[in-house]
């Protein structure tokens, strides 16, 4: 009896999670645990332009937020053992690798399927909860499937730590210039991402041999989505930056621009960018996607990158951090 006591207590001392884990619990949302976190009116559905709902919708009218949320609640979908199964796979290689490197994580982290209609198909991150489409659990090799984790918890963890976040933003050149409001004439067509929903860091580029501090932007190439021609929103992403006026060494506190006088260059025509930001990744929207590819770079440890610079970069500000 003493002797299984001692076992039972040995195993509670192994398993009880720790206030000070180095690696969050990861939960399986029930469908209204999901519910409640997609409807939530949280700083990515509260700047949803008109396009961003239509599109989600796959419709050209005009589609109100109640009708959003609505859609995107009816989107939760009952996690199958088999999903399960490959998810923990997925994690149970992450863990050790999480553990290496204590940070600020949020206790538990939530995992809701949905069938990737609201989203374009794509995992992404609402809160503290990863979201994964039932066709991503369906067909995304395992590997692949590992990757997105990865990446999805790097905004679960800056969501958690605004001070990491300004770090890590740093050190790709992204700094602080408040909330940039969408030009009038492409407010309508703004692309908003539940993962970076906002515009609020600047970065300097070279503009024609002159430094300034500009901001990218993502919105939609046509003004209405267009229901013959189908697919996701992501077959309408255009990006640009916008020239901001002020600042020195240091961008401007507040961002501002003349609206009569856009100064807006595309992405393929910027210079002085990826001398910052590196060549790790195509996927340059915003710094938090940026980031999030390079996280997923440094977890899978094996992978031969373009800039390992920024990757040590990152490494040496993650590993700096304090665990919660
Ligand atoms: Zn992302």
């Amino acid at each position: 009896m003493k002797r299984l006591f001692a076992f039972l207590f040995a195993l509670c001392f192994l398993y009880a999670p720790r206030a000070d884990a180095a690696v969050p619990a990861f939960a399986f949302a029930t469908i209204d645990q999901a519910k409640a976190v997609l409807t939530a009116r949280d700083e990515f559905v509260q700047r949803l332009s008109p396009f961003d709902r239509a599109a989600r919708l796959k419709t050209n009218a005009d589609v109100s937020e109640a009708q959003y949320l609505i859609f995107v609640g009816t989107q939760a979908a009952a996690w199958s053992e088999a999903d399960k199964a490959q998810v923990q796979a997925v994690l149970a290689d992450l863990t050790p690798r999480l553990a290496a490197m204590p940070l600020p994580w949020p206790a538990t982290v939530l995992l809701i399927k949905t069938t990737g209609q609201e989203e374009g198909g794509a995992p992404y991150t609402r809160a503290n909860a990863i979201i994964l489409p039932a066709t991503v659990l369906s067909r995304a090799p395992r590997g692949e499937l590992q990757e997105m984790v990865a990446h999805e918890l790097f905004h679960i963890l800056t969501r958690q730590s605004p001070a990491l976040k300004e770090k890590l933003y740093a050190a790709i050149g992204f700094k602080p210039c408040g909330e940039v409001a969408f030009p009038l004439v492409l407010r309508s067509r703004k692309i908003t991402s539940p993962d970076a929903p906002k515009n609020d860091h600047c970065i300097r580029l070279d503009f024609a041999g002159e430094e300034a501090w500009a901001i990218p932007l993502l919105f939609a190439t046509s003004e209405r989505y267009d229901p013959a021609r189908g697919g996701e929103f992501f077959a309408y992403l255009e990006l640009s930056f916008l020239k901001v006026e002020g600042g020195g060494a240091e961008p401007p506190a507040k961002a501002t621009y003349d609206n009569a006088q856009l100064y807006l260059v595309p992405v393929t025509a910027i210079r002085g960018f990826t001398e910052q930001v590196g060549r790790n990744t195509e996927y340059i929207i915003h710094p938090e996607e940026i980031l999030a590819d390079n996280f997923s770079l440094l977890l899978a440890q094996d992978k031969a990158v373009a800039s390992p610079d920024v990757l040590q970069k990152i490494r040496a500000i993650l590993l700096a951090a304090k665990p919660s």
